[in-house]
């Protein structure tokens, strides 16, 4: 298990293809579509940079990556609205910020 920890291999975004095209696994706010590199890392030092093959789903507040058959369908528009404080996309129900706490 060495490699793990002089190695990593770690995924960034190079393009979004389709903003809010889908809901994050993990926190449920807009998640984007976006096109990927995989960036091979030895030290913290990239060493070797490749294009990712299949689009992605990729949450911002998260900064996680996952496949977009595991995305809940988008919800309608009216169903989100942005943080005043923090530009987080909140669930429109919500009285406060899940992100920061603010009252919305
Ligand atoms: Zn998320
Ligand atoms: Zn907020």
């Amino acid at each position: 298990m060495f490699f793990f920890f002089i190695g990593s291999v770690e995924q960034q975004v190079r393009q979004v293809l389709k903003k809010g095209s889908g809901r994050c696994i993990s926190c449920g706010s807009l998640a984007d579509l976006v096109e990927y590199d995989k960036a091979l890392k030895l030290f913290f030092v990239p060493v070797w940079k490749w294009a990712g093959k299949e689009p992605l789903m990729h949450c911002n507040n998260c900064d996680i990556f996952f496949p977009k058959s595991l995305s809940p369908p988008p919800p309608p528009p009216c169903f989100f609205r942005r943080c005043n404080f923090c530009s987080r996309d909140v669930q429109a129900e919500y009285k406060f910020c899940p992100f920061c706490g603010s009252a919305l």
